[in-house]
């Protein structure tokens, strides 16, 4: 049975076409963080049997960092975000569920203009 990976950018691909580089739940500490959170972000990590999310790059395809959302017993694959996308949710911005469209930008950027003094 071939496993695929349905790039957000190119489409359903073999998985021979990702690398993968691990696990995407770890977040990267502030700068002047104790010396045991830099510890556990690069050296920590959970050994996941189930749904987990994964760093894959389309290293064969469109060289983008995708997030696979998989089951690491069954290989089964259930969402692929693109990992910009992804980070954008984390921080607490828009998410790729509540992506916001361009006239809403440039609402908020005619707002800005206006408290700095623009029209
Ligand atoms: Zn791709």
């Amino acid at each position: 049975m071939a496993s695929l990976i349905t790039c957000p950018h190119c489409g359903t691909r073999p998985k021979e076409e990702f690398t993968i580089r691990g696990d995407a739940s770890p977040v990267r500490p502030q700068l002047g963080a104790a010396f045991a959170a830099w510890d556990a972000y690069v050296h920590l990590r959970d050994n996941v049997r189930g749904p987990m999310k994964e760093h894959w790059q389309h290293s064969g395809g469109c060289r983008r960092w995708l997030v696979v959302e998989r089951d690491t017993f069954s290989h089964a694959v259930h969402a692929v975000t693109d990992a910009a996308e992804f980070a954008r949710g984390q921080a607490g911005g828009p998410g790729p569920a509540a992506k916001p469209a361009r006239p809403a930008r440039a609402a908020k950027a005619a707002t800005a203009a206006k408290g700095r003094g623009q029209a």
